[in-house]
């Protein structure tokens, strides 16, 4: 009889000393440290037009996308072909998951094929963490239901970083559906680690229970909440993660919680406004502020490529030439 295919660990060591990017709750201070420098290692490159290391040549990285990406998905894509890769995209609409395949029956079949990383999007909170044990593949977590969401809080960071030379001490307020959000859970995380101050907004339905024992302050009211801060992350609602009943209307939610210009008089003048996208345009945010000068929202798009490239680079275990880093 014929020996089973044996599948070699496409693991190479890396200098993050970690397997996988599940969330930013298991990243260390240095390690977001790390990633944030390959970012703007690769930022400057590309913004002086000098040539990207083609550090992913002979690479496949596979993009299992089970929920509606734009941003993610595509940023993950360019990412890896900025670094020479080679990506394969699937969604559930089309591949055997439509037949009754479990997830990780189709990661195993993808595996089998040799490719050396797997980005993951799932509706179930965990997903990526079961798919990380039964690998022998870095899998980075593009979203796992309401958990978390990894990449997303890196290239927030990023921006931050950016625009506000630092990220230690600032005063970041998170507004909205934080009880269904990815994106604040793994924005809370990151930040907190970094040295930022989180505080949170939104209707008490929409906030976790016991959201105070992350070490947020919590605020129920904009007015307020918005006055000392220096970054305003607005959510969307995240309807499809809702019972029916359980979200304000959409007119309601705007009145009270939508970052509108009045409601911006109270905040300081050098606010930064973000928003991870898709936007409900005058719901969380009023189409003048989320157009407006202090909006860094089509900044953080551009980002999310460049942080991904990071990760990427990162997680494959490529090196740069000597000199750049
Ligand atoms: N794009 C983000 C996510 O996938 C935010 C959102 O969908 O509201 O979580």
């Amino acid at each position: 009889m014929r020996e089973k295919t044996h599948i070699p660990s496409r693991v190479p060591p890396n200098s993050l000393g970690i397997k996988s990017l599940l969330g930013t709750e298991f990243l260390e201070k240095k390690q977001i440290e790390q990633i944030l420098k390959y970012s703007f290692l690769f930022k400057d490159l590309l913004d002086s037009g000098k040539p990207v290391p083609q550090t992913l040549s002979g690479k496949t990285v596979i993009l299992l996308f089970f929920e509606p990406s734009t941003r993610t998905r595509s940023s993950f894509e360019l990412a890896a072909k900025r670094l020479g890769g080679n990506t394969l995209a699937l969604s559930k609409e089309g591949s055997s998951t439509e037949k009754g395949e479990t997830l990780i029956d189709t990661a195993k079949t993808v595996q089998a094929m040799n490719p050396d990383l797997l980005v993951l999007r799932h509706p179930s909170a965990g997903s990526p963490f079961h798919l990380d044990q039964t690998l022998d593949l870095p899998v980075i977590n593009a979203g796992d239901g309401f958990h978390e969401h990894p990449t997303q809080a890196l290239l927030d960071l990023m921006t931050i970083q950016q625009f506000k030379g630092k990220i230690e001490g600032l005063k970041v307020l998170i507004v909205g559906d934080i009880a269904h959000s990815r994106v604040a859970r793994s924005n809370i995380y990151a930040l907190q680690k970094m040295g930022g101050e989180v505080s949170v907004c939104g209707p008490p339905t929409l906030l976790p229970p016991k959201v105070e024992q992350m070490g947020v302050e919590v605020h129920y009211g904009l007015n307020k909440a918005v006055r000392d801060k220096d970054v305003i992350m607005t959510l969307r609602i995240q309807f499809e993660r809702l019972n029916p009943g359980q979200s304000p209307s959409r007119g309601e939610y705007s009145k009270f919680y939508g970052i509108s210009e009045s409601v911006l008089k109270a905040a300081k003048s050098d606010v930064l406004i973000m928003h991870p996208g898709p936007v409900n345009r005058g719901v969380e945010i009023s189409p003048d502020v989320a157009d407006g000068s202090r909006s860094v929202i089509l900044n953080q798009v551009g980002n999310g490529v460049i942080v991904r490239m990071a990760v990427l680079h990162l997680l494959t275990g490529g090196e740069l030439p000597k000199g750049l880093v």
